[in-house]
This record gives C-alpha cells, structure tokens and sequence, in this order.
C-alpha cells in the first residue's frame, strides 16, 4: 500500500509545486505515493464561504475557524484512518530526521496548512492535531512547510531513492553532518579534491569522511557534535 498524503489548504494551486518533479515527482507518477488537496473553503457553511473570523479577545489579523476546519478533517477520516494529523504550526515541534522517518514507516499523513493568524485552540485539541515546525521562523501559511515535510518522506519510502544508498551515510541519519564532498574536475582554480578521495584506497576514504564528518558537525552544529559525544 503507498504513502497517502491529504492537504488542507486555503490554497490548492500551491500543490505540487517541487513535489511534482524530480525525486518527489517521479515517485508521484509511479504511484509509490499519493497527493490530494482539499480546499478547506468547501467546507464553509453561510453564503460568503467564511473560513475565518476576528480573534476572540480583540487583536489584529484572523483566525481559521474551527467549525469550517473540523468539518474539513472529518470528511477525510474514516475510522479505519490512524494516520498522524498533522497542523504546520510555528509552536510545534521543530520536524527534524528522526520524526521524518517516523511518517515515512506509516501509511501516510493528513496535513493541515494554517493561515492567518493561525487556527482556533478547539480545533487543534478536538481533532487531537499533532503540530509540526519547520524552524524558528514565521511563514505567512504553512503550504511551504507541508512541501518542506513531504519532500523529506518521500525520498525515504521504499522504491524511491532506487539503489541510491546515499541516504545512508548522509547529514543526521548518524547523527552527524555529512563529509564534504567533491566531483571532477581534479583541480579547479588551483583547489584540488583531497588526494586520499583518488586513491583507490576504500578503507582510507571511509575514515577520511567520518573524521570529516565529526570535524564538520563540531564546527557547524556543536549542539548535534555534543549530542553524538553522549
Ligand atoms: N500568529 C502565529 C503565526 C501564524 S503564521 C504565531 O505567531 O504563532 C500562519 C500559518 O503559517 C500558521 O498557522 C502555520 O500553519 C504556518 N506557519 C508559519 N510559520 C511556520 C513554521 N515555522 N512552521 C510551520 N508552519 C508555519
């Protein structure tokens, strides 16, 4: 069965955008997953389609509304669907490898994009909504965190990184940054790819980037180099 992703969302048109080429995209086309959007629109009730109102307590901006947006959960999940619920939200828990690997092991995501001023309280704790961050930063609604999120799923499902163990070795999935890295030419503009990557010598070149890779996460990431430390 593929990873089923459901996207609510004030604005569909912004979907697939990047996940719709490359990596994403060809794993889109081979069905190793599936992207469907919802305009939460659609679940307004009065006849100017409200989706959001003032803040209660008085303030600037709007608020998405939780009758609109609960009736927009619901018409998603059957009770047979135990995927996460996810709100992108600059409160939530910042997503990080661990956490995408975690969505890529279930069979999918229902991800609510919030915009405005954010999304009423009931809705979040009703709907049991798990909030998501992408980083200490405020985005004007939470699309480019729903793509920020999937890219990194997909590329981890099974079939879609084909042989390509890259994956492997690469930034945090040990827990460290990677190792720099070099293609040809040998020499440019008098900067040559370090010798030990020419030559052949398997076992030279592994250590060579794992003590890049601690040298790198220590200059880079001190918190992430402390964390590996213990
Ligand atoms: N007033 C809110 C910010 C609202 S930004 C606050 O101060 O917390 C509007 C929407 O953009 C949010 O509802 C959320 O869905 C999205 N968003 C903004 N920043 C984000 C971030 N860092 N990570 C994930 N989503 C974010």
């Amino acid at each position: 069965m593929s990873f089923a992703a459901d996207i609510l969302t004030l604005y569909p048109e912004m979907f697939p955008a990047s996940l719709g080429l490359s990596i994403a995209g060809r794993a889109l086309e081979r069905g190793d997953w599936s992207l469907d959007t919802h305009q939460i629109r659609d679940f307004a009730v009065d006849k100017h389609r409200t989706v959001d109102d003032s803040p209660a307590g008085g303030g600037p901006g709007m608020v998405l509304k939780a009758d609109v947006l609960g009736a927009a959960i619901d018409s998603l999940s059957g009770d047979d669907d135990n995927r996460p619920r996810l709100l992108m939200s600059p409160r939530g828990k910042p997503l990080d490898q661990a956490m995408v690997r975690e969505f890529a092991a279930g069979s999918g995501v229902v991800i609510v994009c919030g915009r405005f001023e954010g999304v009423d309280e009931r809705v979040i704790q009703a709907r049991g909504l798990q909030e998501v961050s992408v980083g200490d930063y405020v985005l004007s609604g939470g699309e480019p965190g729903a793509i920020i999120l999937l890219d990194a799923v997909v590329r981890l499902l099974p079939g879609v990184m084909g042989s390509d163990l890259s994956e492997l070795d690469e930034s945090f999935e040990n827990g460290l940054l990677e190792h720099p890295q070099y293609t040809k030419p040998r020499m440019w503009e008098g900067l040559e790819i370090p010798p030990i990557l020419l030559s052949g010598n398997h076992g030279a070149v592994e250590k060579w980037r794992h003590e890049k890779a601690l040298e790198v996460t220590k200059a880079k990431r001190p918190d992430l180099f402390e964390k590996f430390n213990n």
